[in-house]
C-alpha cells in the first residue's frame, strides 16, 4: 500500500491525523489478518508551499522539511500510528524521478514548453474517463495546483511532469534540463522504486489487459482528483499498467463549520492539544467515532466523549477480572472487516465496558487488552 504523505511545512493537524489514522487501520487489519505488506508513505520536500514558509521564515528548505518531519513522526508516535516500512522524501527520489520522466520522453508520450516538461495526456486518450465532466475537472485542476489556462499546453489537464526552478529554489540536474519535478511525478517514481518491475507480470488481471503497479493508494480525499488520477494517467503512460487496485480515500475534517485548512486558518495542531494536557488516545478515539470516509467535525464536545471512553477503557482494563469478551471480540473485527466501521466497533465497546463496570466478572482482561492495541492501536 502507498500512502501520500505530508508536505512538511506546518504541524500535523486534525485532518493529517485522521488520514493517517485511517490507513493505520488498513495496515493493522490486512497484517492481523495474516498478510505481508509492504506499506510505503512519501513527504513532498519539494512542493510550493514549503519553498514559500522557509523563505518567509529565513531557513532553509531543507532545514524546515526536516524538522517538520521530525514533528510529524513523534506525532503520528503518540497517536500509536504504525511507521510504514519506507518513508522516503522526494529529494531522495530524485534519481527514480529523473528516470521516469527521460523514460516518458523517450517514448515519445511528452512535450516540452519554454524549459518545462508536460504529458501528452491526448495522446494515450487520458482523459475519455474523468470521472467529471471537463469544465469541472478543469476548475479542480486550478484549484488544486494545476495550471490549465497556461498558454502553449496541448490539453489543459497535461500534468507538468519536470519544471525549471525559480530563483533561490532547489534544482537538480538532468539530461533534458535542470530543474525540479512537478507533483504528480513523485508517487509513481517513490512506488515503482520500491517495486522490482519484473514482479509485475505476477499480480492478478484487473479488467482488459492492464493490470496495477500497487494494491491500493490511499491518501485524502482531496487527492482524489488531481492527484491520483494523474498517478493513474501516468502509470498507464509509463508501464501501459493501472497504478492501484483500490484507491481508498479519507474524508476531511471540519472545524467551526468550514474544512480545517491552512487558507481558512481553521487549524487544530495535534502537537498543540498533547502540549495542553490533551491524552493522544482521546484524540485518536474522537477521530474514529466518525467514519473514516466521511467527512467530519471536529468539537470540543466529540474530544470529550473520546476521553470518556478512554476513562471507561481504563478503568475496565486495570480491574483484576471482566466479563467474557469473545463475542465483543469477533464483533469488532466483523466491523473493521466491513469498510472500517469504526463507529460501530466503538459503540459495541462502549456497551461492553458499561457492562463490564457493573457487571458479572469472570476472566482475564489482558487478551481484550491486547486485542485491542493491536488491532486499533488503542493502548490504555
Ligand atoms: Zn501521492
Amino acid at each position: 500500500m502507498y500512502v501520500c504523505g505530508i508536505t512538511p511545512y506546518d504541524a500535523t493537524h486534525l485532518g493529517h491525523a485522521a488520514t493517517y489514522l485511517s490507513f493505520d487501520l488498513v495496515h493493522r487489519f490486512l497484517s492481523l489478518s495474516g498478510r505481508s505488506v509492504r506499506f510505503i508513505e512519501n513527504v513532498t520536500d519539494i512542493d510550493d508551499p514549503l519553498f514559500e514558509r522557509a523563505n518567509r521564515d529565513g531557513v532553509e528548505w531543507s532545514q524546515l522539511g526536516e524538522e517538520q518531519v521530525d514533528l510529524f513522526r513523534s506525532d503520528m508516535s503518540a497517536l500509536r500510528v504504525l511507521p510504514p516500512n519506507s518513508f522516503e522524501s522526494v529529494s531522495e527520489a530524485m534519481p527514480q524521478i529523473i528516470s521516469l520522466v527521460q523514460r516518458l520522453i523517450e517514448s515519445g508520450m511528452t512535450y516540452p514548453l519554454g524549459s518545462d516538461i508536460y504529458l501528452d495526456g491526448s495522446k494515450m486518450d487520458g482523459y475519455r474517463d474523468l470521472p467529471m465532466s471537463m469544465d469541472e475537472a478543469i476548475e479542480l485542476f486550478a484549484n488544486r495546483g494545476g495550471d490549465p489556462s497556461r498558454v502553449g499546453k496541448r490539453h489543459p489537464l497535461d500534468p507538468l511532469l519536470w519544471r525549471e526552478s525559480s530563483a533561490g529554489e532547489p534544482s537538480w540536474q538532468a539530461s533534458f534540463g535542470s530543474g525540479r519535478p512537478g507533483w504528480h511525478i513523485e508517487c509513481n517514481a517513490i512506488a515503482m522504486g520500491l517495486i522490482d518491475e519484473k514482479d509485475l507480470d505476477d499480480g492478478e488481471v484487473s479488467g482488459g489487459s492492464r493490470k496495477w503497479v500497487i494494491d491500493l493508494q490511499g491518501g485524502g480525499s482531496d487527492l482524489f482528483f488531481p492527484h491520483h488520477f494523474m498517478t493513474a494517467l501516468q502509470a498507464r503512460a509509463i508501464l501501459n499498467r493501472e497504478f492501484a487496485q483500490h484507491f481508498v480515500h479519507a474524508g476531511m475534517i471540519g472545524y467551526q463549520g468550514a474544512k480545517m485548512s491552512k487558507s481558512l486558518g481553521n487549524l487544530v495542531f495535534v502537537s498543540r492539544l498533547t502540549a495542553s494536557g490533551v491524552d493522544p488516545m482521546a484524540i485518536r478515539i474522537a477521530l474514529m467515532l466518525g467514519h473514516y470516509r466521511s467527512d467530519r467535525e471536529w468539537s470540543d464536545q466529540l474530544l470529550a466523549q473520546g476521553e470518556e471512553l478512554l476513562n471507561r477503557l481504563r478503568r475496565v482494563l486495570g480491574r483484576q477480572a471482566v466479563p467474557d469478551y469473545q463475542d465483543l471480540i469477533n464483533e469488532i473485527i466483523a466491523d473493521i472487516a466491513n469498510d472500517l466501521d469504526t463507529p460501530s466497533a466503538l459503540s459495541k465497546l462502549d456497551s461492553y465496558l458499561e457492562k463490564a463496570l457493573d457487571g458479572d466478572e469472570s476472566i482475564n482482561p489482558g487478551s481484550l487488552s491486547r486485542f485491542l492495541d493491536a488491532l486499533l492501536g488503542l493502548a490504555v
